[in-house]
C-alpha cells in the first residue's frame, strides 16, 4: 500500500505550574513536539515524532518544514511497508540507486541533524501504521519481545540537596527499583554535586539502582574527579558526563573508574554509535528513536549493542510516541535492562494520545496492541498545534 500524505504538526503544550522543574535547559514551562502522521492510500495511519531537542523545548518549525516540503514530495507513492527502503532514499537522496546498486551509503550532505530527525519522525510513523494495517504490535515486527516486563527507572532527580531524599524517596514509593537525577553544572562544584548524589544513595539504600546524568555539562577534569569521587556509591551510570562533541574525553573518563558510563540520547545514525564504540567511550548505548533515524535505525544501534555487549536504555524522554517507539526496541533487544520514564509535568506523555502508557509498580507490561499501541488525542492536537 502506497504513501498518501505525510504531515508534521509542531506541538507546544504548558507544563503545569505545580509540575515544571529547573535544569541546566532552564526553567522548563512548556514541552514542544513535532508530531509526524503518515496516511497510505486504504486509510491507515501511522504516527512519530521527530525531535528539534534533547531536552522538553525546541523550536520545531524546520523539521515541520524539512518533512512536508522536502520529504513529502519525496516519499509520497512509495510502498508503505517498505520501510528500510524509505530509509535508504533519504539517507541517499539522488544518488539511492547507487547505493542500492554497489551495497553501501551515499548520503545526502544534510545526513545529521534536521533531516534526520524528519526522518525519525516519518520513520516511526511509517512501523506505527505497518502494525496497525496488520493488526500486530511493533514488537512483533522486530522479531518479537525477549521478556513479559521490564523495570523502568525514574528519571527526575532535580532537587538540592535538602529536599533530594524526599523527592527520590516518592519515586522509590511507586514501585520504581531504579532512579535518575541529574548532576553537573547547575551545582556550584563538583563537591555541591557529589554531596547530592551522596544524599541520595543515604536515603534510598542500597537497593536501589542510582543513575546520574550530567547532560554532557562537565569539563573531562570535573567529570573525572565526580567519578573517582563517588566511585564507591555503585552507581548502576554516568550519563554524559561530558559533550557528545567530545567522543575521546569521555573515554578518558571511561578508562579512569569502574562506573558505567552511558551515552547517546543526541547522537544520529548507528555511524555516530560506531564511533562511540571505537572510541571505547561507552558501556551503555542510548538512542533516542526520534533522533538517530527512527526505530530502523535505533534496531541498528540495538544489533551494535548486542554485538559489543553493551547494555542498550533507549532515551524515552519525549511524547508517548517516542517513549513507546524506544519500548518496543527495548523489548525486542536481549542487550535492554531498563526503562526510561519521565517523572517531570510531561502532557505530550499523558494527554496526547486517549490513553496513556501505563507503568504500575515500577514495571511495564509488554505492548500488545497494535502498531506502537497508542490512540491520537486529536482535540489535543489542535488545541496545541503551532
Ligand atoms: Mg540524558
Amino acid at each position: 500500500m502506497k504513501i498518501k500524505h505525510i504531515k508534521a504538526y509542531w506541538l507546544r503544550c504548558p507544563i503545569p505550574a505545580g509540575r515544571q522543574w529547573r535544569s541546566d535547559y532552564g526553567q522548563l514551562t512548556h514541552f514542544d513536539m513535532t508530531l509526524v502522521e503518515v496516511t497510505d492510500e486504504d486509510g491507515h495511519t501511522g504516527y512519530g515524532e521527530a525531535k528539534a531537542a534533547v531536552g522538553a523545548t525546541g523550536a520545531c518549525a524546520s523539521i515541520v518544514t524539512c518533512i512536508e516540503q522536502e520529504l513529502a514530495p519525496q516519499l509520497v507513492g512509495m510502498e508503505a511497508g517498505n520501510i528500510t527502503a524509505v530509509w535508504e532514499a533519504v539517507y541517499n537522496g539522488s544518488r539511492d540507486h547507487y547505493a542500492r546498486d554497489r551495497g553501501r551509503v551515499f548520503p545526502i550532505l544534510g545526513n545529521r541533524g534536521t533531516t534526520i530527525s524528519a526522518l525519525s519522525g516519518i520513520d516511526t510513523a511509517l512501523w506505527d501504521l505497518k502494525g496497525k494495517r496488520l493488526g500486530v504490535p511493533v514488537i512483533e515486527l522486530l522479531g518479537g519481545s525477549c521478556r513479559e516486563s521490564m523495570p523502568c527507572y525514574a528519571s527526575g532527580g532535580w532537587a538540592a540537596v535538602d529536599k533530594l531524599g524526599d523527592q527520590l524517596k516518592s519515586y522509590v514509593d511507586h514501585g520504581y527499583g531504579g532512579i535518575k537525577m541529574r548532576v553537573g553544572v547547575m551545582d556550584n562544584s563538583v563537591r555541591e554535586t557529589v554531596a547530592r548524589v551522596e544524599e541520595a544513595r543515604r536515603a534510598l539504600g542500597q537497593e536501589i539502582d542510582i543513575m546520574v546524568d550530567a547532560h554532557g555539562t562537565f569539563s573531562v577534569t570535573e567529570a573525572r574527579r565526580f567519578a573517582r569521587m563517588t566511585e564507591d556509591l555503585g552507581l548502576y551510570w554516568f550519563e554524559e558526563p561530558v559533550t557528545s562533541d567530545n567522543k575521546a574525553g569521555t573515554a578518558e573518563i571511561r578508562r579512569g573508574t569502574t562506573t558505567p558510563i552511558a551515552a547517546g540520547e543526541s547522537e544520529f545514525t548507528r555511524f555516530d554509535f560506531r564511533d562511540l564504540i571505537e572510541h571505547k567511550s561507552v558501556d551503555v548505548l542510548q538512542p533516542d528513536c526520534a533522533i538517530v533515524g527512527g526505530i530502523t535505525e535505533a534496531r541498528r544501534v540495538a544489533a551494535l549493542a548486542e554485538t559489543h555487549q553493551l547494555e542498550l536504555a533507549p532515551h524515552c524522554w519525549g511524547s508517548a510516541f517516542s517513549f513507546m517507539a524506544g519500548v518496543h526496541l527495548a523489548f525486542s533487544s536481549p542487550s535492554a535492562v531498563y526503562i526510561e520514564h519521565s517523572l517531570g509535568g510531561n502532557p505530550l506523555l499523558y494527554d496526547l494520545v486517549k490513553e496513556a502508557p501505563q507503568v504500575a509498580d515500577g514495571r511495564i507490561q509488554q505492548p500488545t496492541r497494535p502498531g506502537l499501541g497508542l490512540e491520537i488525542n486529536p482535540d489535543f492536537v489542535q488545541k496545541f498545534r503551532v
